[in-house]
């Protein structure tokens, strides 16, 4: 695996490979790697000649600098599950390297209402911070696909308006999520629970399961949520959101009426041990 640091280096070298007319699949990171990252690198193996993952954890998309400083960073761990997962190339850059113009000067995307609810409502200038990052990234990597993990829904379907506002040919490839044996999504964050909450975690998924189940019975969505919102709090977590909403074009509305056709998504955000976890399920339809 080749390990780039200046995105100059990496530029010239992907340069070569696209004149030896071979595709890229890209898929970015925060480190901290886990299954569903390596499900990620796995799909853009199956789909592109070369693949480029990106290990940065993006100072701009952290509302709150004490998990900023929390993060998880695992590089040594990380090289080498990268490795065995054959991957091509790792791009390690530094802040100063992503952000030569310093942190605070950027862009303002117009992500409509898709950046003030769910984790927008929660986490202020958190999708500004993404697209700024995802952003530069495409312009440095340039690759054919791009992977992302449905374990952050909003995220995917901000970067799928990102792709169209900036006239991106790039074609964006939702992976699904990787669980733990127990239903937990896998994620990075998961690792600083202790391991008590880490098996009470698992409610979080039981509760969409719930919900994906009702649903399919028919039963009245949003008392649904509100129901789950309360079991999640009896049993010691402090939800901030359980919503179900329609995916129509790109943009998600709280539903508010029978969903005909439209995809339908149930998502959840709460904390728990300090640790702020989230998850989703499609109730109806697909993404
Ligand atoms: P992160 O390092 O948390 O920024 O995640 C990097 C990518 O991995 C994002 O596209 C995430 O959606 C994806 N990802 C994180 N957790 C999972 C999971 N459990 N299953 C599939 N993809 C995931």
């Amino acid at each position: 695996m080749y390990l780039f640091k200046r995105s100059s280096d990496l530029k010239k070298h992907l340069d070569l490979v696209r004149k030896s007319n071979k595709s890229i699949g890209f898929v970015p990171t925060m480190g901290a790697l886990h299954n569903g990252h390596l499900s990620l690198i796995q799909a853009a193996k199956k789909e592109n000649d070369v693949v480029v993952c990106s290990i940065f954890v993006n100072p701009t998309q952290f509302n709150d600098p004490k998990d900023f400083e929390k993060y998880p960073i695992t590089i040594e761990e990380d090289i080498k599950k990268l490795n065995d997962a054959s991957t091509d190339i790792l791009f390690l850059p530094s802040v100063e390297e992503m952000y030569p113009e310093g942190l605070t000067i950027g862009k303002n995307y117009d992500f409509g209402n898709l950046e003030t609810i769910l984790e927008g409502k929660f986490r202020q200038g958190h999708f500004q911070g993404v697209g700024r990052i995802v952003h530069k990234l495409l312009d440095i990597v340039q690759p054919h696909k791009l992977f992302m993990g449905q374990k952050d829904l909003q995220q995917c379907l901000i970067i799928r308006k990102l792709l169209i506002i900036i006239n991106s040919t790039v074609k964006l490839v939702i992976c699904p999520t990787e669980r733990e044996s127990s239903g937990l999504a896998m994620s990075s964050r998961n690792e600083r629970l202790s391991p008590i909450a880490r098996k009470k975690a698992v409610a979080i998924y039981q509760a969409l399961e719930k919900l994906k189940h009702d649903f399919g019975k028919g039963l009245y969505f949003l008392e649904g949520a509100h129901e789950a919102f309360e079991n999640l709090k009896k049993q010691g977590f402090e939800p901030e959101y359980v919503d179900i909403l329609t995916l129509e074009g790109d943009n998600l509305h709280h539903i508010d009426q029978p969903p005909g056709n439209h995809t339908v998504v149930a998502a959840i955000a709460a904390w728990l041990d300090g640790v702020r976890l989230i998850d989703n399920m499609v109730l109806q339809g697909s993404l």
